[in-house]
């Protein structure tokens, strides 16, 4: 296929693995596997072997700074410099970490604003810790309102940043309709009224191009198993802007200490000067190992690039989605504009469950959002133009065919 001939990025696909048999479309939920990745882990494996408890200092890759190295190698692709970044937790407990911080209610200012398309995770996470306050999530967790049930407007949430919001947390892009949303303004208004907001950035990291410094974003975080193809469990990662270092994190630990303070065995805890210090305990090290080879991929292709490809990628499915499906029932909810488009299409259909069953029976692997949603993610690293196109072809064929018909349209344990 010509789209793909002329793709400066199509040799990237021969780093991963990447099976013939299936088309690969899920790459938004877990990513896949590159060489690269499993040779680090596997060289870490190495490290423990052969260095056992020296491998802290010792070998290619010592522990004790693996978390602020790949707490480095977020700076292109989030935008910030590399004392703002740590690989570190997960992103829910990161959150937990980051509400701990920075979540102060303070006089008539109590409450946390969100958004009621938001990650359900995320909504736990802030719900608690608004009760650990003593507070009742029910009046204290504001959630801003969708129009359309799939994206929010940016002046909707502006109206929402009331005298009485303590914090806001919001995603860079929304895990279903995959809306960016437009972290630039909402911190500047956020700003002017004074409060601290932080992003969840799971669905936008590695996908597209950030720049949290510059616009002064207080926090964010993310997971590293979804565009940054960590693997299973990988070990996520914290954004805190520089004005806020040098404190103690709202949770701390002996991992939160500065670095040549640590072993000093103190009760009085030294905070790392920078991101650091948002670690709690030992890291996660062979969780950490995969990030250091699939991180160099994105060091070498540079973000910009694979944001490129995403794009043309998803133009090129929306444009055929509208052509090949139009007799079908799909709606597009996600945004159809560039600029406010993430790396995935969100189709819904009401038989998107069995919909989904005949997809993965066909060899395409989709993602099934109870209740009614499809996720596409053609991957600007490894999926291919062609492979946008058969996934078009298959499902067009599955709905003229009705094989859907076949499946319940029920959603499986892991949806
Ligand atoms: C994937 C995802 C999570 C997952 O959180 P974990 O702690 O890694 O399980 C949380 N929030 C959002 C928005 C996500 O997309």
């Amino acid at each position: 296929m010509k789209l793909d001939q002329k793709d400066s990025l199509k040799h990237v696909r021969e780093e991963f693995y990447v099976s013939d048999e299936r088309i690969y479309l899920d790459g938004n939920s877990l990513g896949l596997l590159s060489k690269r990745a499993e040779q680090a882990v596997l060289s870490l494996l190495d490290s423990w072997k052969n260095y056992a408890i020296d491998g802290w200092t010792e070998g290619k890759h010592p522990w004790f700074y693996l978390s602020e190295e790949l707490g480095k190698q977020f700076s292109p692709l989030v935008g910030a410099s590399p004392e703002e970044l740590i690989a570190t937790g997960s992103t829910t407990i990161n959150l937990h970490q980051l509400l701990a911080s920075f979540y102060k209610p303070d006089g008539k200012k109590t409450k946390i604003l969100a958004d009621e398309l938001n990650f359900p995770s995320d909504i736990y996470a802030m719900k608690s810790q608004l009760q650990l306050h003593g507070y009742s999530p029910e009046d204290h967790l504001v959630k801003v309102k969708s129009k359309d049930g799939h994206t929010l407007r940016t002046e909707d949430i502006i109206k929402a940043m009331t005298n009485d919001i303590a914090l806001i947390v919001l995603p860079g892009v929304l895990y279903r309709s995959g809306q960016i949303l437009d972290i630039k303004t909402l911190t500047e208004a956020a700003h002017e009224r004074g409060i601290p907001i932080g992003f969840d950035l799971c669905h936008s990291i590695g996908s597209i191009p950030h720049h949290l410094s510059e616009w002064n974003v207080d926090f964010a975080f993310w997971c590293t198993y979804k565009h940054l193809n960590g693997g299973p469990g990988s070990v996520a990662g914290i954004y805190v802007n520089e004005k806020h270092l040098g404190k103690e994190p709202g949770l701390s630990g002996w991992f939160s200490s500065a670095k040549d303070k640590q072993f000093d065995m103190e009760h009085d805890l030294t905070p790392a000067p920078n991101a650091g210090a948002y670690q709690i305990g030992t890291p996660h090290v062979l969780s950490l190992a995969p990030l250091i080879g699939s991180l160099e991929i994105f060091q070498e292709v540079g973000i910009e690039a694979i944001r490129n490809k995403s794009l043309a990628l998803t133009d090129y499915l929306l444009e055929l989605i509208q052509v090949e499906l139009k007799e079908f029932r799909f709606t597009i909810a996600s945004p159809l504009e560039r600029t406010s488009r993430g790396g995935h299409v969100y189709l819904t259909h009401p038989n998107a469950a069995s919909i989904c069953k005949a997809l993965k029976a066909a060899g395409i692997i989709p993602d099934f959002r109870s209740p009614n949603g499809i996720r596409l993610a053609p991957v600007g690293l490894y999926n291919t133009f062609e492979e946008v196109w058969k996934t078009v072809q298959v499902l067009k064929q599955i709905m003229l065919e009705e094989q859907y018909k076949k499946y319940e349209n029920t959603r499986g344990v892991i949806a």
